[in-house]
């Protein structure tokens, strides 16, 4: 329960009538006023200000130091610090979801935490712990330079899904961390739709690097000189590359990355620039590679060899029978290898810099973590999307946000009312909608889609993409989620035989099925890998293990990438359902990032499908506070004379109980069969004052 702060309403649970109407009236004169912040009971729902302002200073800090979430305004700090608590004091694992579509705000929330948290612990001054601090905050320019790029939705939209898992000792200081990325977006690497960019980093390389490193990486400043960047050099962001370059080069100084490491990245990032210039032509049925410069610039920027680089993009070698021979591409085959290669390596430069920033966050002293530690971990993934055009990887991220749609429901709307049932206490149920069923659609086996993709994949003979939609079509036919041109074919949005809609929690998404198949399987030509495994640069030759398999032995068939990515998210959600949860509710207030409007409708959508009016009900329906009995009397057993200074008698029910009674509360409260239920926030204030006037 927030104090006010006199601009519309801090907490939903107060608002005299409960419609989305209201929810958005009160989210609206917030805004216009300037207060982004406003709980439902712990739960902080954020609105994204573009713009900056002052309210993460070192004043505000203090202010919500130490302090009860009711004793301030609104404000992430509160939440940042009762997760500290919550952790400290009970020595609990937690963790702080955020979610929220794409431009709402998770990652600079996600930062703002980190920031606060840092800026509260290590009152001693501890030298490791300014180390690790120090390298929590900026790991994120490193991750967010790799991992996020221009979208049409977000400047800096995070094209990974990140899990940051940070320790702390028993004093409450952060010791070390861990950092867990989700699939990549890695097609971006080689194309991006209109008006985006590629990964930050290869226009902060172009545009910060100096003229010698350059020259040393054969490169012109210009990104219109490369394939792969040149759509994205026109369009203008909010960022500012040079800018960040040297920010990025900082910070890969303090996570301790070796000269010879920086010059790798370095060089991989150039690698790919020049790669995307390799063309082919066929010259009388023969396969010709046009520009042998970029692939010369390729093959040293790799430690690899031009000539086997060549070798590796023109044909590949297959074993059958115990036998090997080579196979020339095609020319269609030999574009795609080029891309799979570009992808791939960037995939593993990507997931090869996560873990040297783990290296260097890593606990040192796992025995003194297991006995006093616990967890902090924040959840900062890539928000729902929909797009012009959307593919494989918008229905995996948005599979991702269906999955943290049904932990919020779980946990904060069916235990919640669960929990009534359990304690004993009368429940009027309210009703939601469970996207259990938007899940299943995609993850189940057998009949969800990643599975009849799986399927699809496993086919020998040549399956299309169309073929695919075919199958998914016929399985999939009476699914309420799910439909397309050939189930629907009045249903005017489905404009293309290619298209399949699925309605999602969040809206409806239509997608295009052409490159699901390879996006999918994911193949990569096994030559690239034995390729890369020769290089000289043993750190690139490290990223590809495999690549010193020996050709005839035959290998298992990869899981998918649909597979891969389903898996990841149920280990998720079982992680964080381990843990306390915390929730960080993200809105996005207006299509064009200004600061000033807000647009009703847009705010009317998110505020729906995030199902903020049943989380206000369930909160409000029921008890604004609620604690287990010993725990309610260790914190207020000193305002009654009945328990203190000697308790009289009875378990700690009764205790509870005879406090309440004698202070006059008891009409405003319920008792569970374990815990104390309190319905409105002035008997919590009054309970604080009545501590604090002792
Ligand atoms: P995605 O799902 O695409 O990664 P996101 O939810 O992580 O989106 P952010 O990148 O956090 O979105 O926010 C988008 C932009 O909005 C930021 O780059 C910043 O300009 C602005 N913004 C978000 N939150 C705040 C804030 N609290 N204060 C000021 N500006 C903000
Ligand atoms: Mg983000």
């Amino acid at each position: 329960m927030a104090s006010q702060d006199d601009i519309g309403i801090g907490d939903f649970v107060l608002l005299d009538e409960i419609t989305v109407d209201r929810v958005v009236e009160n989210l609206k004169t917030r805004f216009n006023g300037g207060k982004i912040y406003t709980y439902i009971g712990e739960v902080c729902v954020s609105v994204n200000p573009y713009r900056s302002t002052n309210i993460y200073d070192a004043d505000h800090i203090n202010k919500y130091k130490g302090r009860e979430l009711f004793e301030n305004p609104p404000h992430i700090f509160a939440i940042a610090d009762a997760v500290h608590k919550e952790m400290k004091q009970q020595g609990r694992d937690t963790c702080i979801v955020i979610s929220g579509e794409s431009g709402s705000g998770k990652t600079e929330a996600s930062k703002i935490i980190m920031k606060y948290i840092a800026a509260v612990t290590n009152l001693s001054g501890q030298q490791e712990i300014e180390r690790v601090k120090n390298i929590l905050i900026q790991s994120n320019s490193i991750l967010e330079a790799f991992g996020n790029a221009k979208t049409n939705r977000n400047d800096n939209s995070s094209r990974f899904g990140k899990y940051m898992d940070i320790n702390f000792d028993f004093k409450g200081d952060p010791v070390g961390g861990h950092v867990t990325n989700y699939l990549l977006e890695k097609s971006r690497v080689v194309y991006q739709q209109r008006g985006e960019r590629n990964f930050h980093c290869f226009y902060q390389l172009l545009n910060g690097c100096s003229e010698a490193e350059l020259n040393k990486l054969r490169l012109v400043r210009d990104p219109a000189a490369y394939y792969f960047v040149s759509n994205g050099s026109n369009n203008k962001t909010s960022i500012s590359d040079r800018g960040d370059y040297k920010t990025v080069c900082t910070a890969m100084t303090t996570l301790g990355f070796s000269p010879n490491e920086t010059q790798t990245v370095w060089n991989i990032i150039a690698g790919i620039l020049h790669l995307g210039n390799v063309t082919f032509r066929l010259d009388d049925d023969k396969l010709i590679i046009e520009n042998n410069s970029a692939l010369n610039d390729t093959a040293k920027l790799f430690s690899i060899s031009s000539k086997d680089l060549s070798t590796a993009l023109s044909q590949r070698v297959i074993a059958a029978g115990g036998e090997v021979m080579q196979k020339t591409h095609t020319l269609i085959e030999a574009e795609y290898g080029r891309d799979a290669l570009a992808k791939a390596i960037y995939e593993r430069l990507f997931t090869w810099i996560v873990s040297r920033v783990n290296d260097s966050i890593n606990v040192n002293d796992n025995n003194k973590i297991k006995r006093y530690g616990t967890l902090i971990s924040v959840l900062d993934i890539y928000g729902f999307e929909i797009f012009d055009m959307n593919s494989f990887e918008q229905f995996c991220i948005n599979y991702c946000n269906e999955k943290l749609q049904q932990l919020f429901i779980e946990l904060v709307l069916k235990q919640e009312q669960e929990e009534y049932q359990k304690e004993g206490i009368a429940w009027q149920n309210i009703e939601y909608f469970n996207n259990q069923i938007i899940c299943d659609l995609v993850e189940q086996s057998h009949k969800g889609i990643i599975a009849i993709m799986d399927e699809a994949c496993l086919n020998v003979g040549k399956v299309t993409d169309e073929i695919l939609l075919n199958a998914m079509d016929k399985k999939l036919a009476d699914h309420k989620h799910y439909s397309s041109r050939q189930l629907k074919p009045m249903d005017k949005e489905l404009e293309h035989r290619t298209q399949f809609k699925v309605k999602h929690y969040a809206g409806d998404v239509i997608y295009n099925i052409n490159g699901f198949l390879d996006k999918n399987k994911d193949t990569l030509f096994q030559d690239f890998k034995r390729l890369l495994y020769k290089s000289n640069n043993s750190i690139i030759s490290k990223m590809w293990p495999e690549g010193a398999q020996n050709i005839l032995k035959t290998t298992k068939r990869p899981l998918t990438a649909g597979t891969l990515f389903r898996n990841s998210m149920i280990a998720l959600v079982k992680n964080l359902t381990s843990k306390e949860p915390f929730y960080v509710r993200c809105i996005k207030p207006n299509e064009v990032k200004s600061p000033v409007v807000f647009d009703d409708e847009r705010v009317n959508h998110q505020v729906r499908y995030l199902g903020l009016l049943e989380n206000i009900l369930v909160r409000r329906a029921g008890f604004v506070y609620r604690q287990r009995y010993d725990r309610f009397l260790k914190r207020y057993k000193m305002i009654s004379q009945y328990t203190w200074p000697n308790f009289r008698g009875g378990n700690d029910k009764d205790g509870v109980r005879t406090l309440m009674e004698e202070k006059n509360f008891s009409n405003d409260v319920k008792y569970g069969h374990t815990k104390i239920f309190i319905r409105s926030p002035q008997t919590l204030f009054a309970l604080e004052k009545a501590r604090s006037d002792l």
